[in-house]
């Protein structure tokens, strides 16, 4: 039903402190925007908005750099019932011409820099840019400040889109996923009970926010716990350390765990105050997790999720947290993992996730035959992610399904190597790609990471080593040594650049 409750801001609003002179966020620099400060800024920029002919449902295209006032347009945009769709802001040209056609809003929010580019795509639709810079500047807010802070949340059905969040597409072209303002309420309630968020948390938030990551799980739990976040512009593991002491929860992709590690200041003295170090977005290696519960004291929580559902599983608050596992699901999810024929698999065998819950999107924008592939006829969800449960039911994720190596007709998931080779001496970490062969479909190929890249490993001992403790068909054909992986900005390693780069390898 249409109703101004069912708007996610509402549920937010109901939540903020009695006392809403109380900080929403603080900023490096000492800066405070206080919840009053939110309540008024979002009104004006909604008002605003609304006063240019942006109606309910138009979409709302920004590519910023992170700032506070990001998260106000965001809030503003969420209460004038538009859809917002945050952009990564390392996309190109060509990736915006294609997010603009497909998505066709009718404003964007740039940096001014590259104002000039957004330009060149106005349209019939896309009538009007304006521009979000550092420090508020730009002409958002220069026009947005004569506007009235006054604004009543739109009505909203649960099933309104809030946000549109294209995926990251490592194959085919990427998709606008349409994530309602009924799925982030039951998932941002569902973190709340999970993870036993506080009025008094204080969270320091350090990702950034055109993803689900730093936007909703950590910046929708501030607001529904009505907490406070320390913002940093982005992620620096010496400002972290330093400004750990003043904070209760922190969340990070995995890379900013290991580079924490290498950070010699931090140590157990940073985290008196802190409760929860939260890991997700990409898999939390096993020897992380070790090192960190070694070096700060805490055990890192980690959990699961894509952009299409939110939040899945998580390790629990109270109770084992498990290495290289997700957790169990969250309250509201319902998780199966079936093989090729979609049955349920035992314990320990590995086929694809699926989820179904309230936290799943609604469907891909105007893409509904690749939406209808998507889901079961019951309409679970498939994750593509392949997976296995422990007797206890914890999840572990092994691996993407469109990264799994088919090898002579052979499946291997790439995890179960990647596992041996990452705890050989020597290694620092590897991935397992697939790569054309003419007599094997596919040869398994390690690309591999050695503590010395000067002093790598020797090639036919790491290969009998795997060989002892592998079938054979799952050790890899060739060993590449490299400096480092390739990462997207989630931390995830973009195999398919691997794949590209050494596509030749065989041939
Ligand atoms: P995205 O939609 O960009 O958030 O990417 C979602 C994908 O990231 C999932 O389908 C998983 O493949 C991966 N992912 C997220 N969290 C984890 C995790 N804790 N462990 C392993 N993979 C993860």
């Amino acid at each position: 039903m249409s109703n101004k409750q069912n708007n996610i801001y509402s549920l937010f609003q109901v939540r903020f402190p009695k006392d809403t002179s109380a900080a929403f966020i603080e900023t490096v620099d000492g800066a405070k925007y206080s919840y009053a400060y939110l309540e008024q800024e979002t009104s004006r920029i909604a008002q605003f908005l609304t006063s240019l002919g942006i109606k309910k449902g138009d979409r709302v295209a920004v590519q910023v750099e992170k700032s506070p006032h990001v998260l106000f347009l965001y809030l503003a945009c969420l209460r004038a019932g538009f859809v917002y769709l945050p952009l990564n802001t390392a996309y190109t040209k060509n990736e915006l011409s294609y997010f603009l056609e497909n998505a066709e809003p009718g404003l964007v929010v740039c940096k001014t820099e590259t104002e000039a580019l957004f330009f060149g795509f106005k349209n019939e639709t896309l009538k009007h840019v304006l521009t979000l810079d550092l420090n508020e500047q730009g002409s958002l807010i220069e026009q947005s400040r004569s506007t009235a802070a006054e604004f009543e949340t739109v009505a909203c059905d649960t099933d309104d889109i809030a946000v549109i969040l294209y995926t990251s597409g490592t194959t085919g072209r990427p998709k606008g996923a349409m994530i309602t303002h009924g799925n982030l309420a039951a998932n941002g309630l569902a973190l709340q009970e999970a993870w036993g968020w506080q009025q008094s948390d204080v969270l320091l938030h350090a990702l950034p926010i055109f993803h689900i990551h730093g936007l909703f799980v950590a910046c929708h739990n501030v607001l529904l716990g009505g907490s406070k976040m320390l913002f940093l512009e982005k992620f620096d593991s010496k400002t972290v350390t330093q400004l750990l002491p003043k904070a209760t929860v922190f969340m990070g992709v995995p890379t900013f765990y290991t580079r924490l590690l290498d950070e010699p200041s931090f140590d157990r003295t940073c985290n008196q105050n802190m409760r929860l170090f939260i890991s997700g977005s990409a898999p939390l290696l096993e020897q992380t997790f070790e090192d960190f519960q070694q070096r700060s004291g805490h055990t890192i929580l980690e959990r699961y999720g894509m952009t299409e559902t939110g939040m899945n599983t998580s390790n629990p608050l109270n109770g084992d947290r498990i290495a290289g596992t997700v957790g169990l699901p969250l309250p509201g999810v319902e998780t199966r993992i079936v093989d090729e024929n979609n049955q349920p698999v035992e314990n320990n065998n590995v086929g694809v996730l699926q989820v179904k819950g309230e936290n799943i999107f609604k469907g891909y924008w105007r893409m509904p035959e690749k939406t209808a592939e998507e889901f079961t006829e019951d309409h679970f969800f498939i994750t593509g992610d392949m997976a296995q449960y422990n007797k206890q039911g914890y999840i572990s994720i092994v691996g993407r399904n469109k990264d799994m190596v088919i090898t002579g007709g052979y499946n291997v998931y790439p995890k179960e190597v990647e596992l041996l080779l990452d705890e050989t001496e020597g290694v620092k970490e590897s991935a397992i790609i697939g790569l054309a062969h003419k007599d094997f479909g596919e040869a398994v190929t390690a690309v591999v990471v050695p503590n010395d890249i000067n002093n790598p490993p020797n090639i036919d001992e790491l290969k009998k080593l795997l060989k002892e403790q592998l079938a054979s068909y799952k050790t890899p054909k060739k060993i590449i040594f490299i400096e480092q992986l390739p990462r997207n900005t989630m931390g995830k390693v973009q195999k398919n650049i691997l794949r590209e780069t050494y596509n030749t390898l065989y041939k």
